[in-house]
């Protein structure tokens, strides 16, 4: 369908009211119709900016855990995790990573410079680290038995997702999980509110005393804008697991909410974009601002319809899922590797980069949801669902969750006690 074609400049007081480091960004977004665009910043409270972390000194040592994702190279892992490139290619080629598999994830152990000084990941429940030998990097297994302790943690989200998470000393990688969990519930991007509150409760891995790996998030609740939402991890019967609500619904969905990555920089640069974006409503699509380079990802599974350059579009990727519908990715700086007309994507894979490509002054991604060729607004539309669990696996989930929905129930009440 074309793009539409006439051109609103966005109200520009918003952007003074944000921080000095953003104003310099600027919008024109396409309009369908000739109204200006009235914003509504005083509906929401917008969640405050996280700026970007901090440069490290060359010299100064940081840890970064990264999970190898679907679309992934191990070079475009280890550069996410900030390794220098003759290093990643050092890695690549010594075959050290190749037990890796999808969903692993990596601690690493980093100078600022990018200079590699360890890594370490678990296959089951066998750690291995990677570290410089005299002659290229070697793999060898740790010794030392295992052990798992879970974790409880809750807090309120006053400006953002990872600044109360790190307030309550929930590592960033359970964050992400929260975000991943109820990414068919919540988009993460746009929904959250001051006042919305976590609870959560998951893995810790140590080896001989040393914390070598955050693991899975076991029960979670999200209070999203006075609505509660909670996940309980369920191995179930075939051993692969997913995350249900405490009365036996699948909480993964066949379509996730927001089409962005959810990270600690793209969820401040999309908040603070917030208030001025586009509404649906003007341009038949929804606008997400983020750094440039920032993952896109497939809403669901499906098949690539179109991968290419299109007018005011830019670079820009349709996808064409079960039944009636589609989805259009809009403005990329680039596709991921491979993507061509044909090529079938899982949810969740990373089909591109959020760029400025076509008609947009400032990076953001813009995206449409259609439903029989018709554009519909991807932020209120109902979902279909996934399968829920048989009546026969009921019983044994129930059994299974109790405990961990008391322990929600505690930690709610915990923190009321404290907020008292
Ligand atoms: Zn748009």
């Amino acid at each position: 369908m074309p793009h539409p074609v006439r051109w609103t400049r966005v109200t520009a007081a918003i952007v003074l009211a944000l921080s000095g480091a953003v104003a310099a960004f600027g919008t024109i977004a396409p309009s369908t119709d000739a109204e200006l665009l009235v914003t509504k910043a005083s509906i929401v409270e917008p969640l405050a900016i996280d700026f970007a972390p901090a440069p490290v000194a060359p010299t100064e040592r940081y840890v970064r855990e990264e999970r190898l994702q679907r679309g992934d190279t191990l070079a475009s892992l280890l550069s996410r995790i900030g390794v220098r490139a003759s290093d990643v290619a050092a890695l690549t080629q010594s075959g050290v990573l190749r037990r890796l598999k999808p969903q692993t994830t990596v601690t690493a152990e980093l100078e600022g410079s990018g200079a590699l000084l360890s890594m370490s990941f678990l296959i089951g429940t066998d750690l291995f680290r990677v570290e410089p030998g005299s002659n290229g990097y070697v793999v060898n297994p740790v010794p030392g038995v295992l052990e798992t302790r879970t974790a409880f943690r809750a807090n309120t989200v006053n400006s953002s997702l990872f600044a109360a998470a790190d307030a309550a000393d929930v590592p960033e990688a359970v964050a992400v999980q929260l975000a991943d969990i109820f990414g068919g519930e919540i988009d993460f991007h746009r929904d959250l509110r001051k006042g919305d509150r976590f609870a959560v409760v998951y893995e810790i891995h140590s080896l001989n005393g040393q914390q070598v790996r955050t693991g899975r998030v076991i029960a979670a609740e999200f209070v999203n804008n006075g609505r509660a939402h909670r996940a309980l991890w369920y191995p179930g019967a075939d051993g692969k697991g997913a995350y249900y609500t405490p009365s036996g619904k699948n909480l993964r969905k066949a379509f996730l909410r927001s089409p962005l990555e959810f990270s600690r920089i793209s969820s401040g640069f999309g908040s603070r974009m917030h208030p001025f974006l586009q509404t649906w409503r003007s341009h038949k699509g929804v606008d997400y601002a983020a750094p440039i380079g920032t993952r896109i990802r497939a809403v669901a599974d499906g098949v690539v319809d179109f991968a290419g350059s299109k007018g005011g579009y830019g670079n820009v990727v349709v996808i064409r899922h079960n039944g009636q519908y589609a989805t259009l990715y809009g403005h990329m700086s680039r596709f991921a590797p491979g993507l061509t007309r044909g090529t079938r994507v899982g949810q969740g894979s990373v089909i591109g980069f959020v760029g400025r490509s076509g008609w947009a002054t400032g990076p953001h991604l813009h995206y449409e949801f259609h439903v029989g060729g018709e554009a519909r607004n991807p932020l209120t539309i109902a979902l279909p669902a996934a399968q829920p669990l048989s009546s026969r696996e009921l019983a044994q989930f129930q059994g299974h969750a109790q405990p961990y929905v008391a322990q929600l129930d505690l930690l709610g009440n915990a923190r009321l006690a404290r907020a008292d």
